[in-house]
């Protein structure tokens, strides 16, 4: 067996040990003689499997009853609507921060269903960043202020995030559980698992319940909030393999322990702009260094030609996902809690020899 070095952005990197467990479970599943995949979802033997994967992320987030943690699909693009049709009936408006491509399909889709009002937007700025809090031109009656806490395209991020008399709410598919934030300060958090939790057909939400509660009637059943709390994300058929492949990731979170995996973050993002930054300005980074992302490191090489020699030689020597976007090409390394700190060494490595050989 050989495995790559997997930098993709999403699906992305899995921890080998989960891979390792899933397999050894696949054909009987602690003695049922069946798969998870198999399994009802009305059953104990699933039912303690969702409850264990919501119980520990409530532990990893200090998550209190306030809250309710959902397992949704349609992925976080069907967020970009949900948020504002539960969280603003009519009559009500939300603020939205543009800091790139995430953030412009967060802001077209609630503008769609609700009056928002855009407060800040540098989504157009080369190198990429996201607002500054004293940018934001906040609206008084605001009912939350919307960010995009990590865009993974442009490999940007919030460091703090701005004071608001309004709860937050977060797109956090790029960076969920990959540092501390102060849960007390969202009243909704949204992330597409397939990044930092486990596989995609999965949406975790976190919703503070009584930011709902004026939630219009007549929307409907699955598109509600109030449906999967009552019935613990077990309304309809989950996606109870990408739910069990989750609660793996837990798992592994608690063996690694919390603090070393953010620890391991930090460390693994600093290697890698160390990299760009000493090599004289031949790797640039694109976004502004203040708003780096520990999870999407982006950069360029002196011309075009290079980045796509620079990919096509990387693929070669095992390292894969490492094109940038189409919408921005460049380079983009994404490297979320389950890419291994060799990965990353590895990396670095070839990044300095390729430059050797062509610069
Ligand atoms: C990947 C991503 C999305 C889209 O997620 P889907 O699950 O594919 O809908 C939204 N926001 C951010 C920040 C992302 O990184």
């Amino acid at each position: 067996m050989s495995r790559v070095y997997n930098f993709n952005a999403g699906p992305a990197a899995l921890p080998l040990e989960v891979l390792e467990n899933a397999r050894a479970e696949l054909l009987d599943f602690n003695g049922t003689g069946m798969s998870i995949m198999e399994a009802s979802h009305r059953g104990k033997v699933y039912e303690d499997i969702h409850n264990e994967a919501i119980a520990n992320l409530r532990e990893f987030m200090d998550i209190s009853d306030d809250y309710a943690v959902l397992f949704l699909q349609g992925g976080a693009s069907t967020q970009f609507s949900m948020v504002p049709m539960n969280l603003l009936p009519p009559g009500e408006t939300a603020d939205y921060t543009n800091s790139g491509t995430w953030a412009s399909k967060a802001i077209k889709e609630a503008e769609k269903v609700a009056l928002i009002n855009v407060v800040a937007d540098c989504s157009k700025d080369i190198p990429t960043r996201v607002p500054l809090a004293s940018e934001l031109n906040l609206t008084s009656n605001a009912k939350y202020l919307h960010v995009t806490s990590n865009e993974t395209i442009s490999g940007a991020r919030w460091n703090d995030y701005p004071e608001t008399s309004c709860p937050l709410v977060a797109d956090m598919s790029s960076d969920i559980l990959s540092r501390h934030f102060d849960i007390s300060r969202f009243g909704l958090i949204y992330a597409g698992a397939q990044k930092n939790l486990g596989p995609s057909g999965l949406t975790v939400v976190i919703v503070r319940k009584d930011l709902i509660e004026g939630a219009p009637d007549d929307l409907p059943t699955m598109m509600r909030y109030s449906t999967h709390i009552e019935d613990n994300s077990l309304y309809n058929t989950p996606p109870s393999f990408s739910i069990y492949v989750l609660a793996l990731v837990t798992r592994w979170i608690k063996k690694v322990g919390l603090e070393n995996l953010y620890k391991q973050n930090v460390e693994k993002a600093a290697v890698l702009y160390a990299a760009i930054d000493g090599s004289d300005g031949w790797y640039k980074g694109t976004a502004v260094k203040e708003f780096r992302s520990d999870m999407n490191v982006t950069f360029r090489l002196p011309s075009e030609e290079l980045e796509a020699k620079f990919v096509s030689e990387a693929t070669k020597s095992g390292f894969i996902g490492l094109k940038g976007h189409r919408s921005v090409g460049g380079i983009r390394a994404s490297i979320y809690n389950a890419v291994p700190v060799e990965a990353v060494n590895e990396l670095v490595k070839f990044m300095n020899s390729f430059m050797r050989a062509n610069g």
